[in-house]
């Protein structure tokens, strides 16, 4: 099966890489300067990464964010990775999304990532 980010490892642009992963921008970003950090081997589950290639991510994603913050200032970060078809993953190749968020981008940002599941997401209104 092609994958659409194997076929960026080799073609690039990349915006930054290291021995083990990779990062570029997502090209349906959800907000100015959304990021996609991943591994450079073809692993679907995150969690199938060996610890090597885990850090080589989270190393990318400390390294983008910095840069992130000099270049567009944004107020916040949303963090996140969908594992598995139940949880959203729509392209089979593990990856960490780094989200960066503005004031005023949403109404009420309160939650974050607990809008996956919309109807939950209010706890402060459970009782
Ligand atoms: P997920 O649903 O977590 O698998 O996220 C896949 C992400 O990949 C989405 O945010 C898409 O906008 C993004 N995307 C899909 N195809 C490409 C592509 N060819 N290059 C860059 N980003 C892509
Ligand atoms: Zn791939």
């Amino acid at each position: 099966m092609p994958c659409p980010f194997c076929d960026r490892i080799s073609s690039g642009p990349l915006d930054a890489e290291n021995e083990l992963a990779v990062a570029f921008a997502d090209a349906f970003p959800l907000s100015p300067g959304h990021m996609l950090i991943i591994p450079r081997r073809h692993v679907e589950d995150y969690f199938a990464l060996d610890e090597a290639e885990q850090a080589a991510i989270w190393q990318l994603v400390s390294q983008v964010r910095t840069r992130l913050d000099a270049e567009r200032h944004p107020d916040g970060y949303n963090l996140g990775v969908n594992v598995g078809e139940a949880a959203g993953q729509t392209v089979a190749h593990a990856h960490v999304h780094l989200i960066p968020r503005y004031e005023g981008d949403v109404p009420d940002p309160r939650g974050g990532i607990r809008w996956l599941l919309a109807e939950k997401a209010k706890y402060w209104e459970q009782g």
